[in-house]
């Protein structure tokens, strides 16, 4: 008998038919004589519609308040969830994040988790019911109040559960077969991975992979929690993802082609999350980069890509470019703005139609010519390549927004990633 914990996303419940699917698939769980413990996401598209309501409102919503209402929409689901169960004749108890002993920092819209307490939880396992957590959400203790851990989050609340719970490994549900070489959405020649390293799933997932969220992924590499990446839909036996130490169940072992070396290329992730910002005309002394990078950390913003062009010498300027999240962009806009005549730029460009292409492997690092595959596939396609980062195992670059999806079809073609057959998605909206 094992404890495991499952994750069910908005796609995977998003009506009354789909709930009941999911109460079958926990419900044979409990009957091959496990444990079962799941957190669960609001309904379908519920948390982007309670946004929508949000903005209706108010254009600028009290971070306290949009907690409360986002959070409301993981309780839907696992009230209707656990009475899903009830009437298949089964024992089952929901408990929202709070209840569940899910202690975070204070930040609301991404708190992090700080402390897992799950008492009450352990007591419903022991009476020998299936727990149902609410994801996505927590407590804080200095403030009393609910927090959210962010789009995504409820992947983080399963991963936090199998390690406080010591759970054999913590299944992640949603409308694909696993993990794939790249988004199928995007990519329909998409391959399923059977295993990815944590290292490389972080790198996917930071650059757009929303299959994981990346709190999740790094919890889990840090408590040394198994996820297995897998759908609601099918059978499959999903992705699992390894981190250092792990080995893959004996099962997926076998079904490995057992490749002589790793690939070098584990998959490309695509985004279209992000901005663009120009500051043009920047004296370029020492210390404007300095102030600038300042403003824009001041205004919160999560600056990604930098680049400074060469200065004109006639005119003793440069351009700084820097990319972040979209909803970042208006706030930086406006400090930088602000602050235009003591930095002393000449204009401001907001550029919002950008699309962000990343290739991620491990054995970059031990093989050249990784980077000259990526622009050679870029330039067969005729797509310009606006700014390039890299870091030891990923290259990024930057293109059009309309360029992207075709990109990342070519240049996942070029490193030989195409599998035989279409990807499937069964379910969910993209959103
Ligand atoms: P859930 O609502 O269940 O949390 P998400 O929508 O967050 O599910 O994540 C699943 C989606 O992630 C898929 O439908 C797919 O479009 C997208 N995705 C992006 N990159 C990948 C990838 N490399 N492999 C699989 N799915 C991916
Ligand atoms: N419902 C939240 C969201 O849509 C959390 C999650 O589903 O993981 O982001
Ligand atoms: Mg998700």
């Amino acid at each position: 008998m094992a404890l495991i914990v499952q994750k069910y996303g908005g796609s995977s419940v998003a009506d009354a038919e789909s709930i009941k699917r999911v109460a079958k698939r926990i419900v044979d769980t409990r009957r091959a004589g496990h444990d079962v413990v799941v957190a669960v996401s609001a309904m379908g598209d519920t948390t982007d519609e309670l946004l929508d309501l949000a903005h209706q409102v108010a254009p600028i919503s009290a971070p306290r308040e949009l907690d409360m209402l986002l959070s409301s929409g993981e309780r839907i689901s696992m009230a209707l969830l656990a009475m899903a169960i009830h009437s298949m004749g089964f024992e089952a108890r929901s408990f929202t994040g709070s209840q569940a002993g899910m202690i975070t920092d204070a930040t609301h819209g991404a708190a992090r988790i700080v402390d897992v307490t799950p008492i009450r939880l352990r007591e419903a396992l022991d009476e020998g019911a299936i727990v149902i957590v609410a994801g996505f959400q927590g407590f804080n203790r200095d403030t009393r109040d609910i927090t959210t851990l962010g789009r995504g989050g409820s992947d983080t609340t399963a991963v936090a559960l199998a390690a406080a719970l010591e759970a054999d490994v913590c299944e992640i549900y949603s409308d694909v077969d696993g993990i794939y070489t790249a988004d199928p959405r995007v990519v329909p020649q998409a391959r399923k991975l059977d295993v990815v390293s944590s290292e490389e799933m972080l790198e996917l997932a930071a650059n757009g992979a929303k299959v994981l969220y990346i709190r999740a992924v790094e919890y889990a590499r840090r408590h040394g929690v198994m996820i297995n990446a897998r759908s609601t839909f099918s059978s499959g036996q999903g992705t699992f993802v390894l981190s250092p130490g792990m080995t893959a169940p004996a099962s997926i072992a076998r079904t490995q082609e057992s490749p002589m070396e790793e690939p070098i290329v584990a998959g490309v992730a695509t985004d279209l999350s992000q901005a663009k910002i120009t500051v043009i005309g920047v004296p370029d002394v020492p210390g404007k980069a300095a102030e600038i990078f300042k403003i824009v950390a001041k205004s919160g913003a999560n600056v990604d890509m930098i680049v400074q062009n060469v200065s004109a010498a006639a005119t003793g300027r440069t351009d700084i470019s820097f990319t972040l999240p979209k909803t970042d962009a208006s706030l930086a806009l406006r400090a930088l703005a602000a602050e235009q005549v003591d930095v002393g730029f000449e204009s401001l460009v907001h550029d919002d139609q950008i699309g962000k292409l990343s290739v991620v492997g491990a054995g970059m690092r031990t093989h050249s010519g990784v980077s000259a595959t990526l622009f050679e596939a870029l330039s067969t396609a005729g797509v310009n390549i606006e700014m390039i980062s890299t870091s030891e195992i990923r290259i990024s670059v930057v293109v059009r927004g309309d360029d992207l999806a075709g990109a990342a079809r070519v240049v996942h073609t070029a490193y030989g990633l195409d599998g035989d057959t279409e990807a499937v998605v069964y379910a969910g909206t993209g959103r």
